[in-house]
């Protein structure tokens, strides 16, 4: 809940007492998200005694994100239940929550390394001893005439969620900007609904930063079976205003107009670093750490999707670095930072995975595919599972598994363990997999 005053708002809080003012924080974590509240609470499981204050500028008890595009938008669960813990957790972990409040400007104590001061928005300074960024990233936005009309939404967070929320009972058309993961999660979710749904994705395949072209491919095939309108290599004009001034239309380059009362922008995130860039930390894609979730300066925290690290799979190519937006990077990510925090030497070691449920398809990808040299597809569709295996050098690194539970695991087991999957056994689909880690 937000508090207004006549000179300002002001933050608001939940759990632990906060300091003084004039007192610093043991650890001050920026952002309350998913890397930040679990940096908090392992930090307490490993008996980090010092007082935290996390800190982020939603005006929500802090909540999981992957529900925004999918159950929540479909009205299936509420918010109450994407909540990660009670003001009772914090209260009783002496961990002060601040939410509401944007830091703009940091300062380093210049006698003390690793400490400073935080400004927020709201006038209120915090000090503090450690200082942890788990900031994560921000929609990136779309730039073409009409991009700011009412009825333009994007989804990242809550209140994003809300306001798409809100538009859904009136509008018929929605045209989704993007074929990436939370385009299609929300589009599948949004033709659940009953709305006509075209997705508008400006590359030649869906998903195409993060799966290979045959898993692309299926799930072009199933979104269009199931009835979504999908335009690949679709160029945007303009987004086009009835009279009142709301959004009606997104005209193509090629003079097409697809109507529209709602347009939902998700064209890919951009890395939160402007306070990283304040601190003089080094930036690339992200704010660049090591394998013990340190920044440049060898005191900052960084983790979560907001972090460019070392590639974490073991036997990946050295100097080999990554940027990963996942809940599963989020929470290991953060987990190695509470290590470094406690002065151990935990590196960031092990396999990725990943989910994504669109319409009835259940993706779950286990390792990274980049640099693959060979696929094994097992097509199972009539038995509505699909799955694409990746491999270097004869060696499995990956694999896509749609509505194929049992093949991700298998896979998993066998990267955990630095073992291998046949490539040629594995394409006879009837084989269960695990049979075949060797
Ligand atoms: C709609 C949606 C669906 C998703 N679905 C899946 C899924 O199915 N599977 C999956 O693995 N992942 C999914 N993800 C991705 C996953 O949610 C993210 O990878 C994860 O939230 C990253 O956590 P984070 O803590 O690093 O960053 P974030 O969750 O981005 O949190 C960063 C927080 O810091 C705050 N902040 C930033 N700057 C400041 C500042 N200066 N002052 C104060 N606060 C600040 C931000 O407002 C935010 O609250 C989904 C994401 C979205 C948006």
């Amino acid at each position: 809940m937000t508090v207004s005053t006549d000179q300002q708002t002001v933050p608001s809080y939940a759990g632990a007492q906060a300091p003084a003012a004039d007192q610093a924080t043991g650890l001050l974590i920026i952002g309350a998200s998913q890397s930040g509240v679990q940096l908090a609470i392992s930090l307490r499981a490993l008996g980090f005694d010092d007082h935290i204050t996390l800190l982020g500028d939603e005006d929500h008890r802090p909540y999981q994100r992957p529900a925004l595009s999918k159950e929540y938008l479909q009205g299936k669960v509420g918010s109450e239940s994407l909540i990660f813990r009670t003001n009772e957790y914090w209260i009783d972990h002496n961990i002060t929550l601040i939410k509401n409040e944007r830091i703009d400007d940091i300062q380093r104590d210049q006698q003390h390394p690793g400490a400073g001061i935080a400004y927020g928005r709201s006038g209120a300074t915090y000090p503090y001893r450690r200082l942890a960024l788990t900031v994560g990233a921000s929609p990136r936005r779309l730039e073409v005439a009409g991009g700011n009309l009412p009825g333009v939404v994007y989804l990242r967070n809550a209140d994003d969620a809300i306001e798409l929320k809100a538009l859904v009972p009136e509008a018929k058309d929605v045209v989704v900007v993007g074929g990436g993961f939370i385009g299609l999660e929300a589009a599948s979710s949004l033709h659940e609904l009953g709305k006509n749904v075209t997705v508008l994705e400006h590359g030649p395949k869906l998903i195409g930063r993060a799966v290979g072209e045959q898993t692309s491919q299926y799930f072009l095939n199933q979104h269009r079976h199931r009835g979504l309108d999908i335009r690949l290599e679709a160029q945007i004009d303009e987004i086009l205003a009835d009279d009142n001034g709301d959004v009606k239309a997104v005209r193509l380059t090629n003079g097409e107009e697809v109507a529209a009362q709602i347009v939902l922008i998700g064209i890919g995130v951009v890395p939160n670093t402007q306070l990283a860039d304040i601190l003089g930390l080094e930036i690339n894609n992200g704010i660049v750490v090591n394998a013990h979730a340190l920044a440049s300066d060898g005191n900052t925290i960084v983790a979560g999707d907001v972090a460019n690290m070392p590639n974490p799979v073991p036997g990946s190519p050295t100097n080999e670095r990554i940027r990963m937006e996942s809940v599963n990077n989020a929470i290991e990510h953060a987990k190695v930072a509470a290590y470094s925090l406690m002065g151990r030497s935990e590196e960031y070691a092990g396999i990725p995975w990943f989910w994504s449920n669109q319409a009835d398809i259940k993706l779950q990808i286990a390792g990274l595919s980049t640099g693959f040299d060979q696929t094994v597809v097992r097509d199972d569709t009539n038995r509505g599972k699909f799955s694409v295996l990746y491999y270097r050098d004869g060696q499995i690194i990956a694999a896509d598994c749609a509505n194929a539970p049992l093949d991700f695991m298998a896979v998993k087991q066998a990267l955990g363990k630095g073992k291998n999957i046949d490539p040629e056994a594995a394409a006879e689909v009837s084989t269960m997999l695990k049979t075949l880690i060797a």
